[in-house]
Parts: C-alpha cells; sequence; structure tokens
C-alpha cells in the first residue's frame, strides 16, 4: 500500500467511525419511528421512545455521538486476495486515534488488571477487527460500536437446561427469551437480538454479533429460522417489558439468528442484545482507499 493509499483510507475509516457514532442508519431509525406511532399517546414507552427519536436526530444535526458510551469498537472486513491486512490495521489504529482525539469516540479502553484509560481507544483488542477474504476485487468494511450496557445482558446458554428444555427448537427459544427476560430493561431497549444457534462458546457469540450486520428489514434465508425470529418479536413484544423497562408495547425492535454446526455433545444459543442506539455502518473502498459505496 502506498502513503497516498493509506492517507485516504486512513481519512475514510475516520469518516466510516464518524458517521458510525453520529448518525443511525435508515433502517433502524425506521423501526424505531414505527415502534413510537404504536405506543400509547401519554405514555412511559411513547416518551421513552420520543426522547430517543429527538436524541437521533440532535446527535445528526450536531455530529455528536448518539450516546455517551460509544461501546466496542468492531470491524467486520472483507478484503480481496493478496490486500495488505497488516496496513489496514496500522490504518484503522490510526483513525480510531483520531477519532478519539475529535470526540466523535469516547476514551473508552480500560486495562483489564490496572484498570488504567489507554486514553485513545488502542489496546489489545480494541479496536477487535475481523478479517475475512473474498475474491471479488475490493474491500467491504462494516463497522459497529456496541455498548456496554447491552453487552452486559447478553447471554449464552448451554442446552439440555434444566428450566428452558432439550436440544431442539423448543430449547432454543426459549433460551432467547429467557435472555429477553433477563435483560428486562437493562440494556437500553428496545433491543435487537443477534442469535447463533450452535457453534461453540467462541464462534457462537461471534456470529451472534455477525447477525446483527443484517438489515431490520430482510428476511432469513432459511425459513425456520425467518419463522423463529418472527416469533421471538412476537413473544418478547407481550412481555410488557417495554422501551427502557418503563412497561409498553416494544420490547424487542427485531430479532436475527443464524446457526453454525456444533459438536454432538454441545448444543450453545449465544445472544447478543444490542441496545437502541443501534451503531452500524459500512463502506466499500476502491483500490486507492476511497469510499466508493455507503451501505445502510
Ligand atoms: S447500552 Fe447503548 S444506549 Fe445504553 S448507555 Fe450503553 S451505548 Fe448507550
Amino acid at each position: 500500500m502506498t502513503t497516498v493509499q493509506a492517507t485516504a483510507l486512513e481519512a475514510s475509516l475516520l469518516e466510516l467511525i464518524r458517521v458510525t457514532s453520529t448518525v443511525l442508519p435508515d433502517d433502524v431509525v425506521r423501526v424505531i419511528e414505527s415502534a413510537s406511532q404504536q405506543e400509547d399517546q401519554g405514555s412511559n414507552a411513547r416518551y421513552a421512545l420520543d426522547v430517543i427519536c429527538s436524541n437521533i436526530g440532535l446527535a445528526k444535526d450536531k455530529s455528536q455521538p448518539l450516546c455517551q458510551d460509544t461501546g466496542s469498537i468492531l470491524f467486520f472486513v472483507h478484503v480481496p486476495v493478496g490486500y495488505d491486512q497488516l496496513a489496514f490495521q496500522d490504518a484503522t489504529i490510526a483513525a480510531v486515534r483520531e477519532a478519539t482525539a475529535r470526540g466523535y469516540l469516547r476514551q473508552n479502553s480500560v486495562d483489564s488488571v490496572t484498570g488504567g484509560n489507554t486514553g485513545d481507544n488502542i489496546g489489545p483488542g480494541s479496536p477487535n477487527i475481523h478479517f475475512h477474504q473474498w475474491r471479488r476485487d475490493y474491500v467491504e468494511v462494516r463497522m459497529m460500536l456496541k455498548g456496554g450496557g447491552c453487552e452486559n445482558v447478553g447471554d449464552q446458554f448451554a442446552l439440555p437446561h434444566p428450566k428452558l428444555g432439550g436440544r431442539d427448537m423448543a430449547g432454543v427459544e426459549n433460551a432467547i427469551l429467557q435472555a429477553v427476560l433477563g435483560a428486562q430493561g437493562k440494556g437500553c431497549g428496545p433491543g435487537i437480538l443477534g442469535v447463533c444457534i450452535g457453534g461453540d462458546r467462541a464462534s457462537g457469540y461471534a456470529e451472534s454479533k455477525e447477525q446483527l450486520l443484517r438489515t431490520m428489514d430482510d428476511t432469513n434465508p432459511d425459513p425456520l429460522l425467518a419463522e423463529l425470529e418472527e416469533r421471538i418479536v412476537s413473544k418478547a413484544n407481550k412481555s410488557g417489558i417495554g422501551p427502557m423497562g418503563f412497561g409498553g408495547a416494544t420490547t424487542l425492535l427485531g430479532c436475527k439468528i443464524g446457526k453454525l454446526n456444533r459438536l454432538p455433545a454441545s448444543f450453545y444459543v449465544s445472544v447478543s442484545y444490542m441496545c437502541w442506539a443501534f451503531r452500524r455502518q459500512g463502506v466499500d473502498l476502491n483500490p486507492e482507499g476511497e469510499v466508493v459505496r455507503w451501505l445502510y
């Protein structure tokens, strides 16, 4: 990668971070606005969603972070065969440093042993970059900022489970709903679930997060999972938990479920809970490192 390309790439990534932190994607905004209209006028749920809508508008207009917690910094990157991933990593680190200095990201990365804040969001595991190679000739970068409060209420279940059931779809459904009940309003709901059925403990959680890269209005290509997604949202929204736990009809805005093969001896259901501040964006980059398309 030439110096000119590296400079352009860093600028593109900086803009991707700014937009992700300050502008909620249209597909997410649409479901939040629609949920607000469905809550009763004068209810706490309607009030909470209206405040969220105002927050979304203000953050975009002022180019300021949607939430004080700018979250874990996650990148999901597809690169052509032979692409210099180390140069991409360097550009990403530089962009994250600059985004932190400009206030697009809070100083949010803490040494887990000493408790010291690195001050620039750089350290082991931050930013977290997942590389995948593909045979296309361009780079695709998707990013997500995942808040700590909603990460705290994610959950992982091993089936069979004495209260949730066996290694079947009934057990899976109960496990996912248990995660919603466990979260109550603590994950800054209404939430969006990313779920993985199967895998091991690490791959299950990783896949559950990648499910959150799907758009809110897509349909799962697996008809069984598509039905399960609908049923989870419908049942969760009858729980009465509501936005921020204030009660109401909107506990979940969506649920995205994937699956990985598992060992005969284990059956995990991994649930990543995303808060209303569902910050994800993506870009396609040309070989010069410039943005040619926004993905959401
Ligand atoms: S969970 Fe989400 S909305 Fe709540 S404080 Fe964290 S980032 Fe903000």
